[in-house]
């Protein structure tokens, strides 16, 4: 078999838990497999960058910090050939150029575009275990891009795809998908198996244990994926077209998804196109907007909320400064102090009750509901900051128990 194992910045942030990671590359190398690994940065090494440039510049051009980020996954799989060298393995630690793994340019969260396997297959062919830089491309100016924070999975599944493995292996530091951070609700339970769908839904909702557009990819082309646990050798959780029903699972998980922002614009007159200009100049600045409320005001006038990533929050305000400009509303104002919780599950459409479940879990606790958004696989509300731990819980309790 072709398998390719990708392992986390936790999983290999020192030297003995390197030689570690490097038994498991070596077991699955001696089981006579073919083996890919992708590597992320050491422990918090791309977090300690990130403050590095900081204290030399608080806004760095995202080209240059490219250039700086990538080195953590450098470090990483040189160690780890090195570890496997001492134990007499043949291998050999590769980056985004030698594989020539291509992206867009959009610096800091740039999309794969093409990946040439060559390189990839020859070594393979010598036998040898190929070390592979996660998270980082080349961009067509011969650039280093990123490609976005937890990015190393989507480069685990992206040649995965390419080299069509038979498996592609995602080690955490958890012993799976549970039906939510089971870091901070401990009566979270395992799932065996999860739909590629309800997982990208979990992942774009806030549970960072997969990175979105790695799952996105893996269902794109039938990628056999599988996330598990480096310190405990256990099965873990199979993400797959379908998976078999579990009885009276109504939902398959609760998401959290603290790094967003509110954005209110007041006083917008009440006659039609208002929503098209907002939204319009957002799509333009390549905003992504999520939750919406529009609210009757006063006077005519209508007040309009949405949310946007954390990470646009001062383009969304500068882009909504000038509309509000324009269209002679009142004002605008962000709250940084919000939170979005949400529930995931294919089983959601024939269930019913299930947002009534839910928002009586908010009203157990007497927490307000800002916004609602829902679709055919999830609900997602957005509520005060201070309240999301709570939420998570109370509403993990009504479906899952204590
Ligand atoms: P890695 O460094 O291996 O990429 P991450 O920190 O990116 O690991 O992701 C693993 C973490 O995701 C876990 O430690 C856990 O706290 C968190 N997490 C959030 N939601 C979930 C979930 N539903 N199931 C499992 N882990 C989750
Ligand atoms: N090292 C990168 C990050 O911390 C990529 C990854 O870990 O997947 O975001
Ligand atoms: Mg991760």
């Amino acid at each position: 078999m072709l398998i390719v194992q990708k392992f986390g910045g936790s999983s290999v942030a020192d030297a003995e838990k390197v030689r570690r990671v490097a038994g498991i590359i070596a077991d699955t190398y001696c089981e006579g497999h073919d083996v890919v690994v992708v590597l992320s940065a050491q422990g918090d090494t791309t977090d300690e960058l990130l403050e590095k440039a900081a204290e030399i510049n608080e806004k760095p051009s995202k080209r240059e910090l490219d250039m700086l980020l990538s080195t953590g996954e450098q470090v990483s799989v040189a160690l780890m050939a090195m570890a496997l060298e001492k134990m007499g393995l043949p291998v050999v630690s590769l980056n985004a150029w030698q594989v020539g793994l291509s992206t867009d340019s959009n610096y800091g969260n740039a999309r794969i575009r093409k990946i040439s396997g060559e390189r990839l297959r020859r070594e393979l062919d010598k036998r040898r275990i190929v070390l592979f830089t996660g998270f980082q491309g080349i961009n067509r100016y011969d650039d280093i891009t990123t490609l976005g924070r937890g990015g190393s999975d989507t480069s685990a599944v992206a040649l995965a795809a390419v080299l069509r493995a038979d498996l592609c292996q995602i080690y955490t530091d958890v012993e799976g998908v549970y039906t939510t951070d089971p870091r901070k609700v401990p009566s979270a339970k395992k799932l065996d198996e999860i739909t590629y769908d309800e997982m990208l839904e979990l992942a774009s909702l806030g549970a960072k244990v997969l990175h979105n557009r790695s799952v996105e990819m893996a269902k794109r082309y039938g990628v056999n994926l599988e996330v598990l646990s480096s310190y405990v050798r256990a099965p873990g959780t199979k993400v797959k077209e379908v998976v078999k029903q579990v009885e009276q699972m109504r939902i398959s998980g609760v998401a959290k998804d603290a790094e967003i922002v509110s954005i209110a614009i007041k006083g917008v007159p009440d006659e039609p196109g208002v929503s098209f200009k907002v939204f319009r100049a957002l799509a333009q600045a390549k905003i992504n907007v999520d939750l919406i409320l529009q609210s009757v005001g006063h006077d005519n006038t209508n007040d309009i909320s949405f949310t946007v990533a954390r990470a646009d929050k001062d383009e969304a305000m500068r882009v909504m400064e000038k509309v509000v400009e324009t269209m002679g509303a009142e004002g605008v104002a962000v709250d940084e102090k919000v939170a979005k919780i949400s529930i995931v599950g294919a089983g959601m459409v024939s269930g019913s009750g299930v947002a009534a479940l839910m928002f009586e879990a908010l009203y157990d606790e007497k927490i307000n509901i800002r916004m609602i958004s829902t679709s055919e696989i999830k609900i997602s509300v957005l509520i005060d900051e201070r309240y999301a731990d709570q939420a998570v819980q109370a509403i993990h309790n009504k479906f899952f128990g204590k």
